[in-house]
């Protein structure tokens, strides 16, 4: 499996970055922003569908 990375962005300070799946939590998880700490699912920082497909995908294995 190649080392994929997703990107998120947050909903409320609209910052976005990349993280490796494994760094991450479960998607239904509390994460919060390392900018301005809102504190969601990390479902709800995921940027595209895509990218929550590769972290359920990762969660999955
Ligand atoms: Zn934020």
């Amino acid at each position: 499996m190649n080392e994929a990375f997703v990107q998120l962005v947050c909903p409320d300070c609209r910052k976005d970055w990349e993280a490796k799946p494994m760094d991450l939590p479960a998607p239904d998880a509390a994460f919060a922003c390392p900018d301005c700490e809102a504190e969601r699912p990390v479902a709800e920082f995921m940027r595209t569908d895509r990218d929550l497909e590769v972290l359920k995908e990762f969660e999955a294995v």
